[in-house]
């Protein structure tokens, strides 16, 4: 069986959704493909659900600016479709006087990348807000919150159905040629099928760089390598020791072990940061003694045998932990030379916040 399509979008994760919708907004026919069952099989499971300021990032970086466009957009499309959040506000906190320096920098690029609302506050103004922390000093931040994020998905899904886009699940896109004017893909699963279509927007998660790495005609050298950087929580089965979500000051490849909150007021911890060659999801028990190290820097308190092994994700990295950073990268056919192609490659925190700013620049980075 074959078929004709004007777009096809590749993962039906929070990103491959924020396509499809702005796609199927933008006019366009879109089929988005899924090898899973569900939408959301993949990272955006799997992750802190946190609405990020856009604090740590370079100053430039698309990371920087597609966060703070991001999450304007989030909370005003929340607002509208009546997605669950909550605006909690964060606290990063300096445990030592080492530390106020980490702070004044992210206080600086904070600034930097136009979050204008953080503020300084000292260990009295902070204990204040939060009486069982412990720190020298503390950077606040208003904006950040924390979302539902598969209501978020629901949400983006029914926005790109009602403007005409459909979703194939079970169908993982297996092989990719580019022919005259667009692509011929070979679809498997329990109706194996060739599509054919003109725009073909990978958005394949921790597995675009294989994607990437199938389509035929595509240079290699624009397919980074896959890292996987996985970050395990723990659950804290007492009342939340915290109202906001507090911060360490931040490590290498991730945030630090932050605390978070869920939408129904029970707190986590994690992620922490384990580079691994291959996904198994499950939570070592033995990773906990990191955490208690971790978490009683900045709350003393924490009961001994308090946490529980939660869930874990795995961030798509495209650098390994000695290399810098990188930053998102959409590669579209400006730097690739193939028309009609978008690979989206290490799109890791803050993916979720970004989503609807990286759905704008993917449609103008098409043409
Ligand atoms: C530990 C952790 C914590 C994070 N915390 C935050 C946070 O607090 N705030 C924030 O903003 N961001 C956070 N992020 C980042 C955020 O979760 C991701 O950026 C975002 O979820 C990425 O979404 P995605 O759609 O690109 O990927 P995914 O959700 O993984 O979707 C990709 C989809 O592609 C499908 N797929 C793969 N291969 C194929 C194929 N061959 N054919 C068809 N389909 C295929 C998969 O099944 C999957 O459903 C975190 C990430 C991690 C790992």
């Amino acid at each position: 069986m074959s078929v004709d399509i004007e777009c096809v979008v590749v993962g039906a994760g929070v990103v491959g959704l924020a396509v499809a919708r702005a796609l199927a907004l933008s006019g366009r026919e879109v089929i988005v493909v899924e090898a899973g069952e569900g939408i959301g099989v993949g990272i955006s499971s799997r992750n802190s659900e946190v609405i990020h300021a856009g604090i740590y990032y370079p100053s430039g970086s698309l990371k920087a600016q597609l966060c703070v466009e991001g999450k304007q957009r989030l909370y005003a499309f929340c607002d509208e479709r009546g997605v669950d959040y909550r605006r909690l506000g964060k606290l990063i906190v300096a445990t030592d006087d080492g530390q106020r320096v980490a702070l004044q920098r992210l206080l600086d690029q904070g600034l930097r990348n136009g979050v204008d609302d953080l503020q300084w506050l000292d260990a009295a103004q902070a204990q204040a807000l939060e009486p069982a922390l412990s720190c020298v000093a503390a950077l606040w931040s208003p904006s950040t919150g924390i979302v539902d994020s598969h209501g978020l998905m629901l949400a983006l899904q029914g926005d790109a159905e009602a403007s005409g886009a459909s979703i194939a699940f079970h169908t993982p896109l297996l092989a990719a040629r580019c022919i005259e004017q667009g692509f011929e893909l070979q679809m498997g699963g329990a109706q194996p099928m060739t599509l054919s279509c003109r725009e073909l927007i990978n958005c394949a998660g921790l597995s675009a760089p294989e994607v990437a790495s199938r389509i035929v005609g595509l240079p290699a050298q624009h397919v980074p390598a896959p890292r996987l950087c996985k970050g395990s929580y723990f659950s804290f089965s007492g009342r939340a020791p915290f109202r906001h979500l507090v911060y360490p000051a931040p490590e290498s490849a991730g945030l630090g072990v932050h605390m978070t909150l869920d939408l129904g007021g029970q707190a986590r911890f994690g992620p922490d940061v384990e580079w691994v060659d291959h996904i198994d999801y499950r939570v070592d028990p033995r990773r906990a003694d990191g955490f208690y190290q971790a978490i009683r820097r900045y709350w003393p308190g924490l009961p001994d045998d308090s946490l529980q092994p939660a869930y874990s994700g795995v961030r798509p990295k495209i650098t390994g932990p000695t290399e810098p950073a990188a930053d998102f990268i959409i590669s579209g056919p400006a730097e690739h030379g193939v028309p009609g192609l978008v690979n989206l490659f290490g799109i890791e925190s803050p993916g979720l916040t970004s989503c609807l700013a990286l759905a704008e620049r993917v449609i103008t980075a098409i043409h």
